[in-house]
């Protein structure tokens, strides 16, 4: 763990959704290992979290961190709850949460209420767990368009405060994917190696 940073600062609240059951997975996998809800990255990353904090404090805002390093045993367990292709990678090596160099994330008001976007963190919804753990992911997989930074049918609140996230985040270091409008990868990220967690 020597290669990773706690992070513990008002700006930011720790809620790491696999330490919770109201998640895709339906299960608390983060407490099951032992992990719990701790909040680690690598030091660059922490970094550019901590560069947000003017505008953070300049706009009102809070940011909620949903996952940042994921153990990989976690992450296997998490590929044999939901094997949709393309949801978890396959191979934790594949998954910068596993290096420490991913965080998903999204903004709050100063009472921690979350913004409103196109869809949950994780495309999350109850109603969508309920379904996966009855092994139909159709429905989701097609809720999943929702997570997708081109997707505009949603009220323009929604898509601008995805918008002002994404504009946010890459000015301070962090790279976007296509597919999850909440994850965020460290520029440079190629050159760190995954972190094994011993408990
Ligand atoms: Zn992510």
């Amino acid at each position: 763990m020597e290669n990773l940073v706690q992070l513990q600062d008002q700006h930011f609240i720790a809620d790491l959704m696999y330490a919770r059951r109201n998640n895709m997975l339906g299960a608390p996998v983060y407490r099951e290992i032992g992990f719990g809800n701790t909040l680690l990255m690598h030091p660059k990353v922490a970094e550019a979290l901590m560069s947000l904090v003017p505008i953070l404090e300049k706009n009102g805002l809070k940011m909620r961190i949903c996952d940042a390093y994921r153990p990989p045993l976690a992450h296997q367990r998490m590929v044999e709850i939901i094997p949709i292709k393309g949801f978890f990678k396959s191979d934790y090596r594949e998954s910068n949460h596993c290096h420490g160099t991913a965080i998903d994330v999204c903004l709050t008001d100063l009472n921690g209420k979350n913004l409103r976007y196109p869809c949950q963190v994780d495309a999350y919804a109850p109603r969508f767990q309920k379904q996966v753990a009855n092994g139909d992911f159709n429905a989701f997989q097609q809720h999943l368009a929702k997570a997708r930074h081109d997707f505009t049918h949603a009220r323009p609140e929604a898509v601008a405060n995805r918008e002002f996230l994404k504009q946010l985040m890459e000015s301070h270091g962090f790279e976007s994917i296509p597919h999850e409008w909440w994850h965020y990868n460290i520029q440079g990220w190629q050159q760190y190696p995954v972190v094994e967690w011993d408990r």
